[in-house]
Order: C-alpha cells, then sequence, then structure tokens
C-alpha cells in the first residue's frame, strides 16, 4: 500500500499542542479559528448519537473525577440525561471503538445514569424575551425538547398535551420499571421552571381546533407522536380479555387494568410487547408468554430488555404468527398460531409468509396484541398535508411541506423510532422555527457538519484490561412490583467503567496555516490548548 500522501502544509510539524488530559473535546478551538486550521476528530460514539452528545468529554471528565464539569458538558446538548440515561437505545455504544478491544461497549448509557443521579443539572441561561408565540402540540420527547429549546431563545412558548402530563409516550406507555415516574416528572419540570406554559389535558382537534392554534401563533410544531395501536384485523380481536399494548400499557399506568388470568399471551416483537409482556408478570400473571414472527436475533425489541424478559421466566415463542382466536362463550380461551415461514419479503418489506399446515394451539385468559404503533392524525382536519400516515415534511428543515410556519417532529413525522431520535427532530425543528421567526435562512449551512473529522485511527494499544461494568437489578420478588428495575451506578464503578473509555478523537492543527493569532488559545475554556509560536516572532 502507498503511504497516505501530505500536502507540504501538513507535512510541517504541528504547533497547536492540545493537553489530553485536561481537553473536553468541545471544538470551540477549531470553531474560532481564523485560519480554518484546527480541527477536532468527532469520537464515534459522538458521531453515532442522534444529539451529538459529546459522550468522549462526559465519560473522560468522569474517569479524571470531576462529575461536575462531565455534567455541564452533558447537559450542554441533553437537558433530560436522567430518562436517556435509562431508557436510551444507545447508538454511541454500538459505535463504540472499545469494542474492538474486548467486544464490550463502554457503558455510556449508564455513565449519563450515573450522573443524572448524582449531579443537579447546571442553570440554563434563557435570551431575552421575545415577542414571537410558538405553540407546539405534543409534550413527548420530540415536543418538550423543541419547547426547551426555543424557550431558551426567548421565544413565548405554549405546549399543549393531551394527556395530564408530559413526556409523551414516556408518560403513558413506557412502565414505571423502567423510568420511574419521579424521574420523568422532575426532569420534564425544566419547562416549566424555565417559562413554557403548559396547556395539558388539552386535545388540539377535539378541545381546540388546530387552526385557532395556527391563527394565534408565529409557528406551531406538531409532534404528536404515534398512538394508535395496529389491529390484526382479525375476527376475534373485540373478544373480551383481547386488549392492544398501548391500552394495557396505559391502564397499568393508571391501575385500572381489568383482571388478566393465568395465563397471558403478548402478540408482538417490539419494545411495546416485551414491555407489556413483563407488566402482565408484574400485575401476577402466573403464565407469560410473547408470540412473534421473528427469530429472537430479528425481534425489533432491544436486546436488553428481551433478556430482562427471559430472566423473569417470560416464555418466547419465536417464528409464530396468530391464525386465530378461540373463545369459550364470548371470552378468549387462547390462539391458533400458525407458523412464519419468513417475515420480510425480498426488498425487504414486511410481508410475513406462513405454513400453513404448521399450527398449535396455545390457551390465554388475556391476549395483548402489541404489533406496532401509528400516528393519529385525524385532528389535523385537513391543515397539514400527511404521506403514508405520517406527517409530511422537508427531511432537512422539517417544514410542512406547503406551509411555512407549521413544522413536524418525531415519531408523527417519521413513525415509530426512539427517544433520542425524538430529541434529535425536535431539536431540529427548534432550530428551523428560530430561523424562520428571525428571518434566517432554513436551509443555510445545515448540512455542512462543522470544523469536524470522522475519520481517523484509534489508538487501542493503552486500552485498559477491565470487562464493562454489570449493570445490578433488583431480583426476586421485587421483580414481581414496579419497582426501578435497573439500580444506579456507584461511583468506583463509574470511575472503572469510564477509565475503558480509549478517549478517541483529539483537536490538532490540521493545515498548518497557523499565524499566531491566538483566539483558540484565549477562548479554550479549559486551558488546554497552548499554540508554539516561533522563537523569532516572539
Ligand atoms: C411501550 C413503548 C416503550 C418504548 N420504550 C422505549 C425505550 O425504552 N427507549 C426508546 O428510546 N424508545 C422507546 N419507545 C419509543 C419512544 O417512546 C418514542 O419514539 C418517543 O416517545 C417518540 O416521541 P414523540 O415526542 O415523537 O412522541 P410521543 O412521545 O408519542 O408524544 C406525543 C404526545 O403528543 C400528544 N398528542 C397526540 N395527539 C395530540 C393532540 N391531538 N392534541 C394534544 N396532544 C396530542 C400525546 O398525548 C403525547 O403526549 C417506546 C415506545 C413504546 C410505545
Ligand atoms: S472508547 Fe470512549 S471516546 Fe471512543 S467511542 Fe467509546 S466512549 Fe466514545
Ligand atoms: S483544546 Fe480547548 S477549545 Fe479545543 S476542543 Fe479542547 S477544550 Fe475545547
Amino acid at each position: 500500500m502507498n503511504p497516505p500522501t501530505l500536502s507540504y502544509l501538513q507535512a510541517l510539524s504541528d504547533n497547536i499542542i492540545v493537553d489530553a488530559q485536561k481537553c473536553t473535546f468541545c471544538g470551540i478551538c477549531a470553531e474560532v479559528c481564523i485560519l480554518d486550521n484546527i480541527r477536532v476528530q468527532l469520537a464515534p460514539c459522538r458521531q453515532a448519537c442522534p444529539l451529538h452528545t459529546n459522550c468522549q468529554g462526559y465519560v473522560q471528565l468522569i474517569a479524571r473525577g470531576d462529575d461536575q464539569k462531565a455534567m455541564k458538558v452533558l447537559a450542554e446538548g441533553l437537558p433530560f440525561p436522567g430518562i436517556v440515561g435509562r431508557v436510551c437505545s444507545h447508538p454511541c455504544e454500538d459505535a463504540c471503538s472499545r469494542r474492538e478491544v474486548d467486544g464490550q461497549a463502554v457503558a455510556i448509557r449508564d455513565l449519563k445514569r450515573y450522573l443524572a443521579d448524582n449531579v443537579g443539572l447546571p442553570p440554563v441561561a434563557i435570551a431575552a424575551e421575545r415577542p414571537e408565540k410558538v405553540a407546539i402540540v405534543g409534550g413527548g420527547p420530540a415536543g418538550a425538547m423543541a419547547a426547551y429549546q426555543l424557550r431558551k431563545e426567548g421565544f413565548r412558548v405554549t405546549l399543549y398535551d393531551a394527556n395530564q402530563r408530559t413526556g409523551g409516550m414516556l408518560a403513558s406507555g413506557v412502565p414505571e420499571f423502567r423510568l420511574p415516574a419521579r424521574v420523568l416528572d422532575e426532569e420534564m419540570s425544566i419547562l416549566a421552571r424555565l417559562g413554557v406554559a403548559l396547556r395539558l389535558g388539552v386535545r388540539i382537534g377535539a378541545d381546540l381546533p388546530l387552526a385557532d392554534l395556527l391563527e394565534q401563533n408565529d409557528a406551531v410544531l406538531l409532534a404528536t407522536g404515534a398512538h394508535l395501536s395496529k389491529r390484526l384485523s382479525m375476527s376475534g380481536e373485540d373478544l373480551a380479555g383481547v386488549h392492544d399494548g398501548l391500552g394495557f400499557l396505559r391502564a397499568a399506568k393508571n391501575g385500572t387494568t381489568p383482571a388478566l388470568g393465568r395465563t397471558v399471551v403478548v402478540i408482538g416483537g417490539g419494545n411495546t410487547a416485551v414491555d407489556a409482556a413483563q407488566t402482565a408478570h408484574r400485575l401476577g400473571a402466573a403464565q407469560v408468554s410473547i408470540v412473534c414472527l421473528e427469530s429472537r436475533q430479528q425481534m425489533p425489541a432491544f436486546a436488553w430488555e428481551v433478556e430482562d424478559a427471559l430472566e423473569e421466566g417470560i416464555a418466547l415463542r419465536n417464528g409464530w404468527g396468530p391464525a386465530q382466536f378461540l373463545q369459550k362463550a364470548s371470552r378468549v380461551s387462547g390462539l391458533l398460531l400458525r407458523r412464519c415461514a419468513s417475515v420480510l419479503d425480498k426488498d425487504g418489506r414486511f410481508a410475513p409468509s406462513y405454513d400453513e399446515a404448521d399450527r398449535e394451539q396455545i390457551e390465554a385468559d388475556t391476549v395483548i396484541v402489541a404489533i406496532g404503533q401509528e400516528a393519529d392524525l385525524s385532528y389535523l382536519g385537513g391543515a397539514a398535508p400527511v404521506s403514508g400516515g405520517r406527517l409530511a415534511a422537508d427531511p432537512l428543515t422539517l417544514q410542512c411541506y406547503g406551509l411555512t410556519k407549521v413544522f413536524a417532529a418525531g415519531d408523527a413525522l417519521t413513525g415509530p423510532k426512539t427517544v433520542v431520535e425524538a430529541l434529535a427532530s425536535g431539536k431540529e425543528a427548534a432550530e428551523s422555527i428560530r430561523r424562520y421567526l428571525v428571518g434566517d435562512s432554513l436551509t443555510y449551512g445545515r448540512s455542512y457538519l462543522g470544523p469536524y473529522e470522522t475519520e481517523f485511527p484509534v489508538d487501542k494499544s493503552k486500552a485498559v484490561a477491565r470487562p464493562r461494568m454489570q449493570p445490578r437489578k433488583v431480583g426476586g420478588a421485587t421483580r414481581r412490583t414496579f419497582a426501578e428495575l435497573q439500580q444506579g451506578v456507584l461511583e468506583g464503578e463509574a470511575r472503572a467503567e469510564a477509565g475503558r473509555c480509549l478517549s478517541c478523537g483529539e483537536a490538532f492543527g490540521k493545515f498548518r496555516t497557523c499565524w499566531y493569532c491566538l483566539p483558540c488559545e484565549i477562548e479554550c475554556p479549559e486551558d488546554a490548548l497552548r499554540v508554539e509560536i516561533p522563537y523569532l516572532l516572539r
């Protein structure tokens, strides 16, 4: 292989000296460099996070023993660390370079929770009040993040939600044993503290027409999620004892679940199905099983949630689909299952096919159908464009097609995704609304990553030999209660885990165009950067 070609300037030695023990990888030096010389290598964890959270920065600060500063770095981009530290799908960990050393990513999400459990959020500065009014429909992660961002910019924000609590699906669907209400409510309370006007228990469309919001506000964000449970559309689905996944989880949260009987069967392979099965276990069902078309590896549910369910004795019946509801009198009594031959067609689309000759019958006192969610957009009344059952908006600006002051974010736009993706979508929508309201271009610079590098070698030679920390979980009879399943991280565990991080990526002078003007050195908040000035220029 030929050696990489360096330009003459690149071949010169770097006079930008960065102390790796002080740097927090904030990127300010690169942003202020007048000669566009400095670059920051973005660690893989940071690239993979839809919010581009500075994971390297806060993990390194935990390793250095500075939890306060670590929280400051984390909270810069994420006002809800306790929520995300518990339920995030953590794409950062999938990308973490540490996996190439011993197959085990740094526990980036658990370290977030460690900070959230132990360090208070730093104060938030709000810009001077502005006159423009923004209405946000939906207080889930997307709407809440947008409300937070826009309020910080000084706009007058009113957030409407049909629920009595903010949090969206986190309040109405995600079970208490994964995300305690006290954590959700505490972190969401930042909205009211910043001055977001909350109009809870107001369903737009039913209690207040969307037209009123459009008339009375300078911009409107639609972030209404995906709250309709998909139906199997098989006869028997309306029998007593058959429930939809979201309705069941909502009832469990409100303490209004009907009697389940001994045997509960959940249909579906996603997070809703697994959460419903674990909820049924906690509500006292003697035998709970999950029936899904997919193999264990193909199940869309997070692998760690499936493991939790298996630990609780929940049975998995992979590769089966329902053929018929069985009934005694007018109540469900079981299911006739048929073997699933394949889930996807040759183009990767969901199109299950069955081996109709291979059938089995199972008993059930209760059946929960949790096969997916879709958006309920009936409240729009034609006021915003819809495509394929979702809001239709420009993918870069999230501005609804054909409308100027209406924007979309979260699951209602993308279909069911994850908390961190909804947060990122809410942040992007807020940025578009800000630009729209102050008269800036909605698109300018949006696809430029910034002075960052994404391709670079990572030095794995200094990796400490230490296995990934194992989260402590409650066990025994407590697994029959709604007590939080995963326990917090202890200080010693956090330091040791953070010490596994390879600290991929650094700030460096790339083009050797330095004119010794020094804004990088002056602006570095950590006093981590020094510009080496040739002797004759001093
Ligand atoms: C059971 C379950 C478990 C999940 N677990 C996880 C997990 O562990 N990790 C993860 O990352 N993701 C998880 N998800 C996915 C995650 O919850 C969603 O992707 C995320 O909440 C979407 O955020 P959102 O803001 O777009 O919408 P939502 O969170 O759905 O919020 C939308 C809000 O809009 C309100 N609304 C809707 N229509 C109206 C109206 N007409 N008027 C007023 N208000 C309205 C709703 O009441 C709701 O509060 C889970 C989803 C489910 C269903
Ligand atoms: S080793 Fe550290 S910096 Fe590198 S990807 Fe993992 S958490 Fe991020
Ligand atoms: S050298 Fe300073 S300004 Fe540059 S990334 Fe590091 S901490 Fe930030």
